[in-house]
């Protein structure tokens, strides 16, 4: 006995996955009988036809709503503040029988790609201790991967489900736009934001979002998918015809750019740079494309022409709505107040002065810039007509969100997650504007709305890399039988110490 409850602290205390953990919930674990399954190196989980979460635990992101427990979002702001409801994702899963067993952490309010913008603790890789776990979903992808929880929520607004499952080397599911409730969510950039699943396998992610996904009478964005959708649930196994982005193409034509005034050429090489993709995770992508070729896929070159500005579309949109979005927080009616103030002006400037970390101003005076009078028209209306383009892109490959007529050349797309793999905290380590234009492969997928389904596919020098595929509006049952075909064939890696404790 105890094993689960052993297991659990000693990865925890390597991993800090965990903002707010339910001690109950923990022993509840123990006493429902989930026993080590041994044979750490067998995909037991792929085998698993269980469609079902009933009696499971689950780990949730600390910006969704759980009543009576933390919703920090990572912010010194919100620390120790309770929910006072729970959201609709979360009460769905309950429906169900699955339970919380805690809250996980994450870059402040969704801000970044490490979890390291975090104002309360550090998440470390449970590949490697001393790399980040991603972000900003970064502990939710730890704690699947350390095998402590089935499956995990996350928040997905540019890549925070993908990419740090990509790092810890689990299944990450960013749904269609509207799919799934926001409702409960803590607002970052509410037109690119998507909650998801982080899974130890493809059918438990399917499982999950079979559940969690419709029309939510509390989000007025939220909508039931089309008649002519594949439903989740449907498998086929049918070779495909995936489109193939080479993702030297999209680093080159960023460079090809860079030849404007001084300030914006700099910039700009630097950003090819981001975007070009490191050895091991072009080896990766490689490996990728023979095996899903061998599995009876025809894989085609494709351009994504609009790409290339992706970046900048997707952060001058995404700062104008953190902005407003951020207004609510003035430390009046919860979250940390000042101990004193000359009146309530000052009350709100010296609450967020002290509650909001760098990243999160720096995001918020981005926001207003871009926002500002008289300058609408020169950043954020051209972004939207960017994000537009990005989107007619894809829909000509991969046929609109309602599903009539043909015209469509690919059943989905495949992408790199990150240009790298989890990276250290050394001196080597990603420049925060560097981690920004590395962006690039995930944010599209939010600027047009698509789902965008990120799996493991090796492990290059001690870490995995992770691949992409992003489908037409409402085709995640597509993407998820792609992968569930991958993973059967190449079962997913785990990282050394983890055991098997889950159905
Ligand atoms: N790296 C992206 C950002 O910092 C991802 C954010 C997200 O998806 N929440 O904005």
């Amino acid at each position: 006995m105890r094993e689960y409850t052993e297991y659990f602290k000693k990865w925890e205390e390597k991993i800090g996955a965990f903002i707010e953990i339910d001690e109950k919930a923990v022993e509840n674990i123990e006493n429902s009988g989930f026993k080590n399954r041994g044979n750490a190196g067998e995909n037991i989980r792929g085998k698993s036809e269980k469609k079902t979460v009933s009696g499971l635990p689950f780990a949730v992101k600390d910006n969704i709503a759980v009543k009576g427990r933390s919703i920090s979002c990572g912010s010194k702001l919100l620390e120790n503040v309770k929910s006072p409801y729970t959201a609709t994702v979360v009460k769905k899963l309950e429906a169900q029988g699955a339970w919380v067993i805690g809250k996980t952490n994450l870059d402040e309010f969704g801000m970044g790609s490490s979890t390291d913008n975090s104002a309360l603790k550090k998440t470390n890789n449970p590949w490697d201790a001393n790399r980040v776990a991603g972000g900003s979903s970064g502990g939710s992808a730890a704690a699947v991967a350390a095998g402590l929880v089935p499956f995990a929520l996350g928040t997905d607004t540019g890549g925070s489900i993908r990419q740090p499952a990509a790092f810890c080397g689990v299944v990450g599911l960013k749904p269609t736009y509207g799919a799934v409730s926001r409702f409960g969510l803590v607002a970052y950039a509410s037109s690119l934001e998507t909650a998801g699943v982080l899974a130890d396998s493809v059918e438990r992610c399917r499982t999950v979002f079979s559940i969690i996904r419709g029309k939510d009478e509390n989000d007025q964005t939220s909508v039931e998918a089309p008649a002519k959708a594949p439903e989740p649930e449907e498998k086929s196994g049918a070779p495909r015809t995936i489109g193939v982005l080479p993702a030297e193409s999209v680093a080159k034509a960023i460079a090809a750019a860079a030849s404007g005034g001084a300030d914006s050429e700099q910039a700009l090489s630097i950003a090819a740079q981001a975007a070009t993709l490191e050895e091991e995770v072009r080896r990766g992508f490689e490996t990728a494309k023979k095996k899903l070729a061998a599995l009876g896929h025809t894989l085609v070159d494709v351009e994504i022409p609009s790409l290339k500005y992706g970046v900048p579309a997707y952060y001058a949109i995404a700062t104008a709505e953190a902005s407003a979005n951020l207004a609510r927080f003035d430390g009046i009616r919860y979250g940390k107040r000042p101990d004193w103030a000359e009146n309530p002006d000052d009350l709100i400037d010296k609450a967020r002065e002290a509650g909001f970390g760098s990243e999160v101003k720096l995001r918020i005076l981005l926001g207003a810039f871009v926002l500002r009078s008289g300058f609408q028209d020169r950043y954020y209306l051209r972004a939207q007509r960017i994000r537009a383009g990005i989107r007619r892109n894809f829909e000509a490959l991969l046929g609109g969100a309602d599903y009539a007529g043909g015209g469509a050349t690919c059943d989905a797309v495949l992408l790199p997650v990150f240009p790298t793999r989890a990276f250290d905290r050394g001196p080597s380590t990603l420049s925060p504007f560097a981690q920004k234009a590395a962006d690039l492969y995930t944010c599209c997928a939010n600027l047009a709305g698509l789902p965008a389904l990120s799996f493991p596919v090796s492990v290059e020098h001690g870490l995995p890399v992770g691949i992409q595929l992003l489908g037409r509006a409402f085709s995640e049952a597509t993407l998820l039988d792609i992968a569930e075909g991958y993973e059967k064939a190449h079962p997913f890696p785990h990282p050394a110490g983890y055991e098997p404790f889950w159905d």
